[in-house]
């Protein structure tokens, strides 16, 4: 089907302009003044904004953790993205002890195959890294995964040593793989929390007393380091406070190929909400921090400190004894409540993938922090750009995937999390008036979010092959 999107304004991130947009099979087949709308569905955009589709590049859909699975599988997950203007997302194969990294690929997709309504991709995430495991990194790039992820925490969980995140390292670059970390220093919080508990401090605030900021940057600095020494680009994912956005600002000024993620978690919420009765909604890992961070985050957002926000999607019911509705359907696992009197079982892990570029433009573009052109470059090009999928992604431009959002930047909604389509009993941003949001979403070309209609299709989605030797930005 052809459809002519008109009178719109093209934000990406460079230029805004106004343009029609001609979508024909799954591309942008044109981009200019006055598209002949002849046999065309025409949509009138006028008075909004087009940007292409925003893309998620850390989710965790369907993982099981502490116990339990994260309440949004494939289906659910990517519905609710699409009716927050997110049309593509990059989620987890994690690897179990004993599995080859393409068996991790498999079970993925397994997950992913007849719920997807959108393309997705997959990181691997490397937790067993014995000889076979690293002669196997180079084969995955004939497999479309380009990027790996391993964690300087967990331990004995998903922990790996410096000399294992080292030789990672180099093997990724020698294949123009990026590698992904998750900068914390676990022995020291592995040792925090066992000294809490012994103690019996198990309230909730002890999580993020036990997840120290210098762990976070000592961690991160040690990352960057190691990815200076390897000649390696890295990719640190969600960064959460001043001590360790420092680290990275102080390796990429000596020009060391590194970059770094925030989510809106940390924009938002302090270890005072910790504190709060519901405390458990917010516990993550790394956790949030100060209002002081808040605030450095959004800078270094401003700033280009750092490059992409993502949402480290990963749900979990707060009461996890009752059913909620999902579709009509009855829905209930065990979630947040596994905590309730010992912070270290409280399943790390919280919402985002439809509130991103909600909260983003409301809190970001309206209040003058970013530009629309740099909202757009955070959400979706550069994730598009660093993780393989530029220009097939990422932007509007002759063919591109029509994966367009008409936005609608006078329109506002109160936060209930009844109203929105996450598979979750609440929404840490209830109550909070935003102003502007999708009012259609196209995943390539075709319209799968109509105000509050959904048109999406289970299997539509496809897997995004992605390439290797992305730049570094
Ligand atoms: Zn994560």
């Amino acid at each position: 089907m052809r459809t002519i999107i008109k009178g719109g304004t093209v934000i990406t991130a460079a230029d805004t302009f106004a343009a029609d947009l001609l979508l024909e099979g799954g591309r942008i087949a044109q981009m200019g003044a006055d598209l002949p709308a002849a046999g065309a569905r025409v949509v009138d955009a006028g008075g909004m904004l087009l940007l292409p589709g925003g893309i998620d590049v850390h989710t965790h859909l369907e993982l099981p953790f502490f116990g339990t699975v994260a309440s949004d599988d494939f289906y659910t997950g990517q519905r609710a993205a699409v009716f927050g203007g997110t049309t593509s997302h990059i989620d987890f194969a994690i690897q179990h002890k004993g599995e080859s990294l393409h068996q991790a690929v498999e079970n993925w997709q397994h997950k992913a195959q007849d719920k997807a309504v959108i393309d997705y991709g997959l990181h691997v995430a490397i937790t067993d890294l014995n000889d076979t495991v690293m002669a196997e990194i180079p084969s995955l790039v004939s497999a479309g995964v380009t990027t790996l992820k391993l964690f300087q925490a967990y331990k004995g969980v998903y922990q790996v040593d410096d000399a294992t995140l080292f030789r990672a390292m180099l093997k990724a670059a020698e294949a123009g793989m990026l590698v992904m970390v998750h900068c914390e220093n676990g022995d020291v919080i592995d040792f925090m929390i066992r000294d809490n508990v012994a103690h019996g401090r198990l309230a909730t605030e002890y999580h993020a007393r036990s997840h120290p900021a210098w762990a976070e940057a000592e961690a991160s600095l040690r990352a960057i380091a190691l990815a200076g020494i390897a000649g390696a680009p890295l990719y640190i994912v969600h960064m959460t406070c001043a001590e360790s956005v420092d680290q990275l600002r102080y390796g990429r000024a000596r020009g060391l190929p590194v970059m770094g993620e925030t989510c809106p978690q940390y924009l938002f919420f302090t270890t005072d909400n910790l504190r709060q009765p519901d405390g458990a909604k917010y516990v993550c890992s790394p956790p949030v921090r100060t209002a002081a961070d808040n605030d450095y985050l959004w800078q270094a957002l401003s700033a280009g400190h750092l490059q992409v926000v993502a949402t480290d999607h990963c749900p979990f019911l707060f009461d996890g004894t009752q059913a909620i509705k999902y579709e009509g359907e009855n829905y209930q696992k065990p979630g947040k409540e596994l905590g309730a009197g010992d912070f270290s079982k409280i399943p790390n892990g919280m919402h985002g993938i439809e509130d991103r570029l909600l909260l983003l433009w409301t809190y970001g573009v309206n209040t003058g922090r970013i530009s629309a052109n740099r909202f757009v470059e955070l959400t979706a090009t550069n994730p598009a750009k660093i993780f393989g999928l530029y220009p097939r992604k990422g932007t509007l431009a002759p063919d591109s995937d029509a994966d367009v959002v008409v936005w609608d930047p006078a329109a506002e909604l109160t936060v209930d999390w009844r109203q929105m389509h996450m598979r979750v009993d609440h929404n840490v941003y209830d109550g909070r008036r935003l102003r502007g949001r999708p009012r259609q979403v196209f995943v390539r070309g075709e319209l799968l979010v109509d105000g509050s209609a959904w048109h999406g299709r289970r299997g539509a989605g496809t897997f995004l092959q992605r390439s290797s030797h992305a730049p570094v930005i």
